[in-house]
Formats: C-alpha cells, sequence, structure tokens
C-alpha cells in the first residue's frame, strides 16, 4: 500500500507529514502555521531556499513555501472549501429565515 501525499499528524490540524517527491520512503513534518501560516518544513529546499527568504522583502507565497509546504496547504484547502461552502449554505438558510433584519450566525 502506498501512503498518501498528505498525511495529517494524528490530533493536530496545522501539521502533516508530506512524502518526498524525489526520495521513496522519505517524507517531512510541515507546520502550517509557523512564520505566521506561511509554513515551515524540514526538507532542505526549505531549510535552504525558502526559509532564508522569509528574512527579506519576500511577501509569502511560492518563493518561500516548498512544494511540500504547498502539497499540505492544498490538501488543507481541500478539506476546508466543502466545509467553508456548507457554513455560506447554513448562513443564507438563517438570513432568510429572519425577517426585518440581517443575522449571520454560524450554527454548530
Ligand atoms: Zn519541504
Amino acid at each position: 500500500m502506498t501512503a498518501s501525499l498528505v498525511m495529517p499528524v494524528e490530533g493536530e490540524h496545522l501539521r502533516f507529514y508530506v512524502r518526498s517527491r524525489t526520495e521513496p520512503g522519505q517524507r517531512y513534518l510541515v507546520d502550517l502555521q509557523e512564520h505566521d501560516f506561511n509554513g515551515q518544513c524540514g526538507c532542505e529546499d526549505f531549510l535552504y531556499r525558502c526559509g532564508p527568504k522569509l528574512k527579506g522583502k519576500f511577501t509569502p507565497g511560492d518563493v518561500t513555501r516548498c512544494w511540500h509546504i504547498r502539497q499540505a496547504r492544498a490538501f488543507i484547502c481541500d478539506k476546508f472549501l466543502p466545509k467553508l461552502a456548507e457554513h455560506q449554505g447554513q448562513l443564507r438558510t438563517e438570513r432568510t429565515e429572519r425577517t426585518g433584519r440581517k443575522v449571520y450566525r454560524l450554527h454548530r
């Protein structure tokens, strides 16, 4: 069985193991909360290329994020977007049920 490309660290929402795309069996720990949500990775690309750019004038983006961070962000986005759409649906329902005032509230 092949391990998934992105594996959440058990019990955590913002840390993931991301498989190497060049070295079989290698995986890196990615923490998306680090550096004001730019993310941090244990790979050499982040250590030597992306990480040091965080100290410069670069705004967070592809140059400050290695491939593994980008995979973890895509993974969490895929999980989050349907939930966001779900919440927006609930917000709309809430609005139409009420008359007069617009009340925005998330149902839990
Ligand atoms: Zn990396």
